[in-house]
Parts: C-alpha cells; structure tokens; sequence
C-alpha cells in the first residue's frame, strides 16, 4: 500500500515536471517556442518561432480569434457608439473569423516571424454595414423587384406559337443606342401580318387607328436630339417610336397593390374592335405585327417587322418594367415562366 502510494506520488512529480506545450492543435501538441506577441493598440500582432517549426494556418487563426477578442474597436474606429462596437466584435466571435490580415513575414537562420495586422478596411465595411443597414435593404428592395407575383402561364403568348427570343439584344434591359437608351421589352419575332393577341383581361386605354407613320427624316431629327441628352426621352418613346400601338390597362387584376398594362408596338394594323374604354379578353386578336415606328417602317418597306411586348407595374414605390435589372439566364427563366401557349 505504502509502496503504491510513492509510486503514484513519483507518477505525479514526472507529470508536474514535463514541459507543458505552449499550445495544442487538433490533439498535435505543440511543444516549440511560439512566441506571441500583441501590440497595445492591437494593430499588430507577431508571432516568433525556431526556423524549424512548421506554421500551420489554422493554428495562427486560433490565435488571432483568441486575440481579437479583446480588440478595442472604439480606438479603430474612433467611434464611442458601442452598440457597433459590439455588433462588429460579436460578428467576428460568431463567425469564427478575425479582423488580421497578413503583413509580413521575416526569415532568419534561427527565429522566424509572421506579423499579422488589423484589417481596417474590413472593419469600416462591417461599421458601415451596422449602421446604414435601411438604407443598404432600401437600395436592394427598389433594384430588385423579381417580378415574382406574376404567376407561372399567367400571361398569354402575344403572338400564336412564337417563342421569348433566344437573343439576350431582344429582351429587356438590352442597350439601344440608336436612341441612347435601354430596351423595356421584348421582340417577338412574328412575321409582317400575323396575329397579336392579348396577354391579359383588361380595358384598352390607347389604339392607334389613326396612326399616319412619320418621314425618315423627322424620325432622325428626333434620334439627333435625343443622343444630345444621352437617353430616349418618353415623349418621343411613347409617341413616334412605338408607331402604330396598342395600350391594355390590366387594373389590379394581377397584383392587388400594383397596376400593370400591357404595350403593343410596331403593329401594321389594328383590330376594329380594340377601342379606348372597350374591355377585351385574354387572348382577344389586337391587331397585326408590323414595323411601324421603326427606321424600315419610316422608310415604307416590311422590313424588320417584330412585335415589341411590354409590360409596365406600377405601384407606391414607382414605374419599372418587366425584366428590368434581371439579366442573363434568370431572366429568361423568368419570361419562360410568366408566360403561356394557351
Ligand atoms: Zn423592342
């Protein structure tokens, strides 16, 4: 009994007298001479080590993590505000992250040293973001509106059997610059004189029957002016560009907090019926595709005739059009969904 005791009490005294590693890695103890040193400002912080120690990142940033969590952000930032101060040291502690960048490292035949120091720039940002965020939400809201409300097959094809257009330069948002501006819809590529059709139920509000087709020449006088100001303006747009059209007022019908119509541009003639006031039905015939409006229409010929399709939503936050500010693939897909054969 007595002998097992001085065995253990000599167990106890080899414990106590091995070196304890300075620090332990995924169970790796690390029994070599990290030194770490930490600046009182915090801005600097340096780690020195025998030339013969092997630096493991994931080690150095456990040390950075420990660190930074006693950063005092209000001498950064030169801010007293410390419910920001909080925010950005909880943003660090939650997300297992650090605000040190590496800034330099020097060799020797026997110490090496890493110096790492305080990434302000990533902290102003952070700042930045904590205390502007309803501005920062406001900006994303306005841009991003994902047209999200209008339902899948909800609209009818404008023109029997014609597809969205695989060309990205037919759809919304595509750069138009023989009239310094943006496109706001889509061209379908229905040949001169074939049907039109209504999207949507609604009440037409405009119906060219009248419409005479303007010289070439004036049309160009109005392209001049308008590459002065460097954008389209809407008068010359909605008045000579479109050529002969027709405007659908769907109300309410599709989004109760937004009013959406429908536009019809470029057509060669329009159907008798359509008239301002008159309610028409998903899929009543509006008229037929032409290049009204257009240099080829200006000209006399039927060149290049399309149909132009818009689709403009209204509501409290303002006027946009549909596709706007979604580019690529996503705004294909959405087109692909919106609208329907039948
Ligand atoms: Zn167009």
């Amino acid at each position: 009994m007595i002998q097992s005791n001085i065995l253990l009490l000599f167990f106890l005294f080899m414990i106590a007298c091995t070196p304890k590693p300075d620090v332990s890695f995924n169970g790796i103890e690390v029994e070599q001479n990290l030194v770490i040193t930490n600046s009182n400002e915090n801005e600097y912080v340096y780690f020195r080590f025998p030339n013969n120690f092997i630096v493991v990142d994931s080690l150095i940033n456990k040390e950075l993590n420990k660190i930074s969590r006693k950063i005092n952000y209000s001498n950064i930032l030169n801010i007293e505000d410390s419910s920001s101060t909080n925010k950005i040291k909880s943003f660090f502690v939650n997300n297992n992250q650090h605000p040190y960048i590496l800034h330099k490292i020097s060799l020797s035949d026997t110490l090496n040293q890493v110096i790492y120091k305080i990434d302000s720039s990533r902290i102003n940002l952070l700042k930045q973001n904590f205390f502007y965020p309803k501005i920062v939400n406001q900006k994303e809201n306005d841009s991003l509106d994902k047209f999200n409300y209008i339902k899948t097959n909800q609209l009818l094809f404008p023109c029997p059997n014609i597809d969205i257009p695989q060309s990205l330069n037919l759809l919304p948002n595509a750069p138009r610059k023989y009239r310094s501006g943006t496109h706001q819809g889509i061209d379908f590529a229905g040949y001169y004189g074939s049907e039109v059709r209504n999207v949507y139920n609604g009440v037409v509000i405009r119906s060219d029957h009248h419409y005479n087709e303007v010289s070439n020449e004036f049309r160009n006088n109005l392209l001049n002016k308008a590459s002065k100001i460097n954008r389209t303006p809407s008068d010359i747009f909605v008045n000579i560009l479109y050529g002969r059209t027709v405007m659908i007022d769907h109300g309410f019908d599709i989004i109760k907090d937004k009013r959406i119509i429908s536009i019809y541009a470029h057509l060669s003639k329009i159907n008798p019926e359509i008239k301002v006031g008159e309610y028409i039905s998903r899929g009543a015939i509006i008229g037929n595709v032409g290049n009204s409006g257009t240099s080829d229409g200006a000209k006399g010929n039927k060149k290049s005739a399309h149909l132009h399709f818009e689709l403009i939503i209204q509501d409290k936050d303002g006027e946009r059009y549909l596709g706007k500010n979604i580019y690529g693939e996503e705004l294909v897909k959405l087109l692909n969904r919106i609208f329907s054969h039948k």
